[in-house]
């Protein structure tokens, strides 16, 4: 379980940038908030992201992917609200479980506080004990970096959302004005005739204003670039100076968002109202590194069949994320093709025949587990490029025990409690745990690497460190039958099995751990890189082959 941070030192000199959203939500408002993390990182200062997650739900844990997405997972273990990846990707960084603050984890700590006589005599109230709590959570995770980005989900007027924006009010208050600053994303639609429309953002920073917060920027998410007749407008009826009108238009690809704002010069402005734009520093190089890798170009195209359960590309988000970037390492063009596990057939099927690499993900659950179990034999039997993650590397192995070993009904028990071959068990730690958030094996846990074998290569060294998110494992008692029939496990930690491979396959990888959540933008995740360059090596030989 991931810890809490202690009691907050308000000796501390942070510049804090906070952001709101308004008129609907899925704006692309952590985006927005990330870009401007990376030009503020661009110039030289050490940024740092909090998200804010109004439910009442601890952490992202329990949460099913068809509703909020990924659950995120970091390095130590917290699982969180997939914006904590764009913002890793974004800024380079690791975070830590407490830049997620939730209600749930808030309400929780105050009255965990009550209940310990901590505030005897008292009534426990929102404010000031919560709204006390939010900032003390908001500065802990500031400390020692230059400037923390605040992201508040949800929308301005939300119940939910409340005691957060009157946290921040309050936060307003106790620094002073040129070290914090405050942000709001909003929508600005197009009416029929083609007019770009400010009234739904007028009303929301009306509610932002109604509750006391008045926002030194906006930014409007349109399909195009504001007009300077919008930019006006927004700027009069929002009181803000027309040069703190920002557009974020729609991009073919989010890792362009950072340079299109900052055509628009949000950096400087940002820089200048928190008075840093005296210490910026290095911006040429480092602008010039970020757009270097999102812009190149690509030589190559190639198709990779996510075979999975969940039809909504967020619940695969670090997934689609890690591909981009080993395809920035490796100039290509990677389509993903949707393949539904649990609907194998027709265009699913024909496009995993189309697929030139198949990737099965992580899940929970019996729903599908037929389908990836078959779109593994797949790609083993017709020499199909593939990685499995999590769950995909032990569908890797029961498929591998049912269709290779002969173990007939082989299963995890997690589908199957009564297989007559678990060859995927739960871990003997979870046997007592009922409590289901945040129980699983989670986090970072470094494997160590089978000298001269492929994950050598892939990894380019005898250990790696991963995050994890699972309950169940390779079975101990079946490895043996497993190796005796070819099956190498050549990541272990301890006595685990955290990587398999297939020596007479052009390439069939399996990790039981997650190496999506640390693939960065110039740092493509190793796994990833060689199923794509495995796909472009064979394309190479197929086409020597025909001019042969
Ligand atoms: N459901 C499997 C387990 O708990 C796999 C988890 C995952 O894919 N993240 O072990």
């Amino acid at each position: 379980m991931p810890t809490e941070l202690t009691e907050y030192d308000p000796t501390l000199g942070n510049k804090f940038v906070f952001v709101t959203g308004g008129v609907m939500s899925g704006l692309g408002k952590g985006i927005t908030a990330a870009s401007t993390g990376r030009l503020l990182a661009n110039a030289g200062f050490d940024v740092t992201a909090v998200k804010i997650d109004p439910y009442l739900n601890v952490d992202a844990g329990t949460m099913n992917p068809y509703q909020h997405g990924e659950v995120y997972v970091l390095k130590d273990g917290g699982e969180v609200d997939l914006d904590l990846g764009n913002y890793e990707r974004f800024l380079d960084i690791d975070m830590t479980f407490d830049h997620n603050i939730t209600t749930g984890k808030t309400y929780r700590h105050v009255i965990e506080k009550e209940r310990a006589g901590d505030y005897l005599g008292n009534t426990v109230q929102i404010i000031p004990h919560i709204t006390d709590d939010i900032k003390r959570r908001i500065r802990e995770a500031a400390e020692g970096h230059d400037v923390c980005l605040i992201e508040v989900g949800g929308t301005v007027g939300d119940i939910e959302g409340m005691p957060y924006l009157e946290a921040l009010r309050q936060f307003a208050h106790e620094e002073d004005d040129d070290d914090i600053i405050f942000a709001h994303v909003t929508l600005v639609p197009y009416s029929k005739n083609g007019e770009q429309k400010t009234k739904p953002t007028q009303h929301s920073v009306k509610e932002l204003r109604s509750i006391g917060l008045q926002p030194d920027i906006v930014v409007g998410r349109c399909e195009d670039r504001l007009d300077p007749e919008t930019k006006r407008k927004i700027a009069l009826f929002c009181d803000v100076p027309v040069d703190a009108v920002f557009s974020n238009p729609d991009v073919e690809d989010i890792y362009h968002v950072p340079l299109m704002v900052e055509d628009e010069g949000l950096d400087e402005y940002v820089m200048s109202e928190l008075d840093l734009a005296g210490e910026a520093i290095q911006k040429a190089d480092r602008e010039n590194e970020w757009r270097g890798i999102v812009t190149q170009e690509t030589t190559e195209e190639i198709d990779i069949a996510l075979v999975g359960k969940y039809a909504l590309e967020d619940a695969y988000l670090s997934i689609h994320e890690s591909l981009k970037h080993a395809g920035f390492e490796t100039n290509t063009d990677i389509n993903v093709l949707w393949v539904d596990a649990d609907e194998m057939d027709g265009d699913h099927e024909a496009r995993l025949e189309r697929a030139e690499g198949i990737i099965v993900p992580g899940g929970f659950g019996a729903r599908g587990t037929e389908g990836k179990i078959g779109a593994v034999q797949y790609a083993r039997e017709n020499d199909v490029p593939f990685l499995g993650l999590c769950l995909g590397f032990q569908m890797a192995v029961v498929e591998f025990a049912r269709n290779v070993c002969g173990l007939e009904g082989a299963h995890s028990a997690e589908m199957e409690e009564s297989t007559p071959h678990p060859v995927i068990d739960i871990l003997p730690e979870q046997y007592e745990i009922e409590d289901m958030g945040g129980t699983m094996r989670l986090g970072a846990h470094e494997t160590d690497i089978e000298p001269g074998t492929i994950a050598h290569q892939v990894y380019g060294a005898t250990a790696c460190t991963e995050r994890h998110r699972h309950r169940y494992e390779v079975n101990p008692e079946y490895i043996e039958r497993l190796e005796a029939a070819g099956m190498v496990f050549s990541g272990r930690a301890e006595n685990r099995m955290e990587i398999l491979e297939l020596p007479d396959h052009p390439f069939f990888f399996g990790t039981q751990f997650h190496p999506e959540f640390r693939s960065r933008p110039g740092r493509a995740s190793p796994p990833f890189v060689s199923l794509v360059e495995t796909i472009l090596e064979s394309e190479e030989t197929d086409a020597e082959e025909v001019t042969a």
